[in-house]
């Protein structure tokens, strides 16, 4: 072997491990740094919420972004705000794992372009594979990989869902063993179509059952409203929305722009879902929902999720999620509000999953029945999974 090559062998032998070793230092730091947990857990609801939480049937979540991070979720953690371990002992029995595949540096809530973006970094920072640094399909489909290794290596204790079929399996069989859970796979934002709408398709043999149109830039679907211009869907955008409804692919109005929601909500053919959002009524911004909005997404047959963090509820306390999920049901009906708390997704949260006990405590307090928190708290999600996943 000539000298130059065997330097260069050398070479690869010492950097390779030390960049893989320096990726578990970077996503372990990177992730503590964005996804704080304000009061660590274990957390102290009343007697009669904490009864009450374990016995609810179905407790559900639209949305959390922990695949971004390379956290691996079948061990417990002390940081972020859930893995499988503490999501079984929150009693879950179903979670959204939601694909975030670009994001503006300087990211606000105002006004971001699609010139530059953190999730590249965090890609290669993470050890995630070359394709990924390159292409935004590519991170999308390396999320669903991972969650598919995950649900692998746990045993299972977690299972990725596709249909309604798989999802009566799941509820039937936490009836003698309610300590598994499932997971169902979204993206926020479809650049991750690259522009090319077969990528629907490839989104849907990925796994993939829920996407936005938008994150926090406008795109080739429409605006954003984090967006620079904020306008509604365009052709390309209807037309994905079509292939997806054909798919029974569900279309969540997260992050959309004010004429985005109202033009998706007139051509819609099947229900529309929110994964995580607020509501103008007790968190006036530009991306939380408008009455009309409210009212337009539920005579689809939709549900919304309520967050938890500061800009979705003017709060971050299990009362703000109440609040808003109380303003909602008043408008709509408690058949159309669910929980979709944003865990994850870089925002600092009150409390990780195990504090769920909390906002039923808060429920309690504004006086829904025993049968209005179990919907809530995740009856609403199942039941619409039931009817809106491909059969
Ligand atoms: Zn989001």
């Amino acid at each position: 072997m000539p000298k130059f090559v065997k330097t260069i062998f050398i070479t690869l032998a010492i950097l390779i491990p030390i960049y893989f070793l320096a990726t578990q230092i970077v996503a372990r730091v990177v992730d503590g740094k964005f996804n704080r947990v304000a009061l660590a857990p274990p957390y102290h609801p009343s007697t009669k919420a904490t009864r009450l939480y374990k016995s609810l049937p179905f407790v559900a979540d639209l949305h959390s972004d922990v695949l971004l991070w390379n956290r691996n979720i079948t061990k417990k953690h002390t940081y972020g705000h859930e893995d499988i371990p503490r999501m079984l002992e929150a009693n879950m029995a179903l979670q959204a794992f939601t694909i975030v595949s670009k994001t503006p540096k300087n990211i606000n809530f105002d006004r971001n372009d699609d010139k530059t973006d953190n999730i590249t970094s965090l890609m290669i920072g993470t050890g995630r594979p070359p394709a990924t640094w390159f292409s935004l399909k590519e991170r999308a489909l390396q999320q669903c990989n991972e969650l598919y290794a995950y649900a692998k290596a746990s045993q299972g204790k977690l299972r990725v869902i596709t249909s309604q079929t798989e999802l009566k399996a799941l509820i039937n069989d936490r009836k003698t063993n309610p300590h598994q859970m499932g997971g169902f796979l979204g993206v926020e934002g479809m650049q991750v179509l690259e522009g090319n709408i077969n990528n629907v398709q490839v989104m849907y043999d990925a796994g993939i059952r829920m996407m936005a149109p938008t994150h926090f830039f406008d795109n080739k679907l429409g605006g954003s409203a984090h967006g620079i211009k904020k306008g509604g869907l365009t052709p390309f955008g209807s037309e994905v929305i079509k292939k997806m409804e054909d798919l029974h692919m569900i279309v969540d109005l997260a992050h959309a722009s004010a004429q985005l929601t109202t033009d998706v909500i007139k051509i819609a053919k099947r229900p529309l879902l929110v994964s995580h959002v607020g509501v103008k009524g007790t968190c006036d911004n530009i991306r939380n929902l408008s009455d009309a909005h409210i009212k337009g997404i539920a005579a689809t047959g939709g549900i919304i999720g309520i967050a938890v963090f500061k800009q979705a509820v003017c709060g971050t306390d299990a009362a703000a999620t109440a609040k808003a999920i109380k303003y909602a049901t008043d408008l709509v009906g408690v058949e159309h509000i669910a929980l979709g708390t944003d865990f994850d997704g870089a925002i600092p949260a009150h409390f990780d999953v195990t504090g769920f006990p909390l906002i039923v405590d808060e429920l309690l307090k504004l006086g829904y029945t025993d049968e209005e928190i179990a919907a809530i708290m995740g009856g609403n999600v199942r039941d619409f999974m039931l009817k809106n996943l491909p059969e």
